[in-house]
């Protein structure tokens, strides 16, 4: 679903990716861990399209992406591509059941009763017509999940989904991913500092120096 080969990153006076390459097949979980600082978020803004990396290649689906323009590459990731930010930014002015379904309208799709099925998978089954600014951090997280998932993508990018949540929730977060692997074949990958939700994805990478390499005792 997923593949990145020799990825090299970084910003004006700090190299962060040295070389990182992954694969995250159809129906896995994956969980990326690593210091703060390490370059987690960077990686998935390169897998997700969001950034283009100074060298390497990213490949969705058998499609490599990051020779395409940056409007071309949206258009690939529309509907494909299920992104959940460390800073998860929700419409304030739509109401939560809006903001998980946005993404599917954007594909086309109706995405309705999606939406009410995501929203009760991660809790918030009675939270649709809230506006996001009455919800807690950890309930637009939540919000910030299922939006993710709307379109059914191939491939999800979550960076610290779970990172506010108490020990329920996270669990159920958890649960939902790896459901959404298992049942729809979605290649997922999950960056986290939470153990449990690491040891629970099928393999665990831990980013360390720029590079990647299988994490141990997990
Ligand atoms: P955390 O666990 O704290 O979220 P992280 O592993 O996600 O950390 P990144 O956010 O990827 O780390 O940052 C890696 C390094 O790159 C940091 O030193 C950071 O300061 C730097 N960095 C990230 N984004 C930018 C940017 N847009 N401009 C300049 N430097 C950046
Ligand atoms: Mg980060």
């Amino acid at each position: 679903a997923l593949l990145a080969r020799d990825l090299r990153h970084g910003f004006a006076g700090s190299d962060v990716l040295h070389g990182v390459s992954l694969e995250v097949r159809s129906g896995e979980v994956v969980a990326v861990t690593g210091p703060s600082g390490s370059g987690k978020s960077t990686l998935l803004h390169l897998l997700g399209g969001l950034d283009t990396p100074q060298s390497g290649e990213v490949w969705w689906a058998g499609e490599r992406v990051d020779t395409l323009s940056t409007q071309a590459r949206a258009g690939r990731r529309a509907g494909r591509v299920g992104l959940v930010f460390q800073h998860h930014y929700l419409l304030e002015d739509l109401t939560v059941a809006q903001n998980v379904q946005v993404p599917a309208l954007l594909a086309g799709q109706d995405g309705a009763a999606r939406a009410h099925d995501l929203l009760a998978r991660v809790g918030l089954a009675e939270r649709g017509r809230d506006l996001p600014g009455v919800l807690s951090g950890g309930e637009r997280q939540r919000v910030a999940v299922a939006r993710a998932l709307a379109t059914r993508p191939a491939v999800v990018l979550a960076d610290e989904p779970t990172g506010s949540l108490d020990r329920a929730n996270a669990e159920r977060v958890a649960a939902l991913l790896l459901d959404l692997a298992r049942q729809e074949g979605a290649g997922v990958l999950l960056v986290t500092h939470d153990d449990r939700v690491a040891a629970r994805a099928d393999r665990a990478l831990h980013l360390l120096d720029g590079r990647i390499g299988e994490a141990v005792g997990l």
